[in-house]
């Protein structure tokens, strides 16, 4: 048994998009019986398509549902599906209590659904691993829209990311190296000592109303509202907002309209800007989280 080996597994993948079809071979290569639907995926040994969820989950000890999960209504998110594919309570009569169900993201619908039906949710989007992975294409989609968005390069631009998690210190870290006069705000001691010793301007939120004025680029990072109408009215009245946080975002984008400050919300960068490198993060975690989520009974053999 290697480390993260999967035979044995039975994996239902319901919807998606390109990201499932670069990890399923590899899911398949690890072990596990794969059943999809909704996915332009042929049949093959251990690879099988099926019509309906229902059919997808019977017997699965795995259900892997697209980063995104589900939408407002419900529907799991599949690109390559025309009608939508909701995923309904009777979907999973047959699926035992204790199943595990992943996720990159939870809606409280889903995380309803999950408890009525006693399955174990776990959203992977917020560890740690697949964060700091993940933070790699978002950094770069930002920057590409930066660069769309803009009439002047990021090289000698002054650039401001607002949070410096996972995904503010790699798109500190890339501003700098594309020669932006960066600034990043966090209010932890040692983020900010952190900041300086990459050469960096560190700020602290309070100080924000200073440096807003002179900030051609923001890209805030921070799931919470920063720059509400009194920072707004503060801000850079030509500069471009990118806000990553997941929605609402950071940012109150009525006001900044208001103002005329060009403010975007961008969900979802890893699977639009490089879905391929989104799918080889999966590839590369998924066999990790199930291998840990799942332990191999003490006599070696999972049960088919
Ligand atoms: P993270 O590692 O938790 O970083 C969040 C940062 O925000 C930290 O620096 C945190 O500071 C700061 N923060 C949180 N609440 C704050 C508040 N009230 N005031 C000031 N600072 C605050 O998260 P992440 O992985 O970087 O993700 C950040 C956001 O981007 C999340 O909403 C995530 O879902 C989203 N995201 C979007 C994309 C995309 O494609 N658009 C991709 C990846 C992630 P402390 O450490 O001091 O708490």
């Amino acid at each position: 048994m290697t480390a993260y080996s999967l035979r044995g597994l039975r994996l239902a993948v319901l919807g998606g998009d390109d990201r499932e079809l670069v990890y399923i071979p590899v899911l398949r290569e690890k072990g596990a019986e794969v059943r999809t639907v909704g996915l332009p995926v042929e049949k093959r040994e251990g690879i099988i398509p099926c019509a309906t969820i229902r059919e997808a989950v019977r017997g699965a000890d795995v259900i892997v549902l697209p980063m995104p999960g589900v939408d407002p209504a419900g529907n799991i998110r599949a690109k390559f599906v025309k009608e939508p594919l909701p995923l309904r309570d009777e979907d999973l009569q047959e699926v035992p209590a204790g199943t595990l169900m992943l996720v990159g993201v939870a809606r409280g619908s889903l995380k309803d659904l999950a408890s009525r039906r006693g399955l174990r949710l776990v959203e992977i989007a917020e560890r740690d691993d697949v964060a700091i992975y993940n933070s790699i294409p978002s950094a770069e989609g930002a920057l590409q829209m930066a660069m769309e968005g803009t009439d002047f390069t990021i090289h000698g631009s002054r650039a401001l990311v607002l949070g410096f998690g996972r995904t503010g210190m790699t798109l500190a870290r890339m501003l700098a190296a594309l020669g932006a006069r960066t600034t990043v705000a966090a209010r932890r001691r040692a983020d900010l000592a952190r900041i300086y010793e990459m050469g960096l301007t560190p700020v602290t939120f309070p100080e924000l109303p200073r440096v807003l004025p002179h900030m051609d680029l923001i890209f805030n990072t921070v799931p919470s509202l920063i720059l509400d109408r009194r920072l707004l009215l503060k801000t850079n009245q030509r500069a471009y907002i990118i806000d990553l946080a997941s929605a609402p975002g950071g940012v109150d984008f009525e006001v900044a309209a208001e103002l005329g400050i060009k403010a975007v919300l961008a969900p979802g960068l890893p699977g639009k800007v490089a879905p391929r490198t989104a799918g080889e993060i999966l590839a590369r975690v998924l066999p990790e989280i199930i291998a840990e989520e799942v332990p191999w009974p003490p006599n070696g053999q999972r049960p088919r």
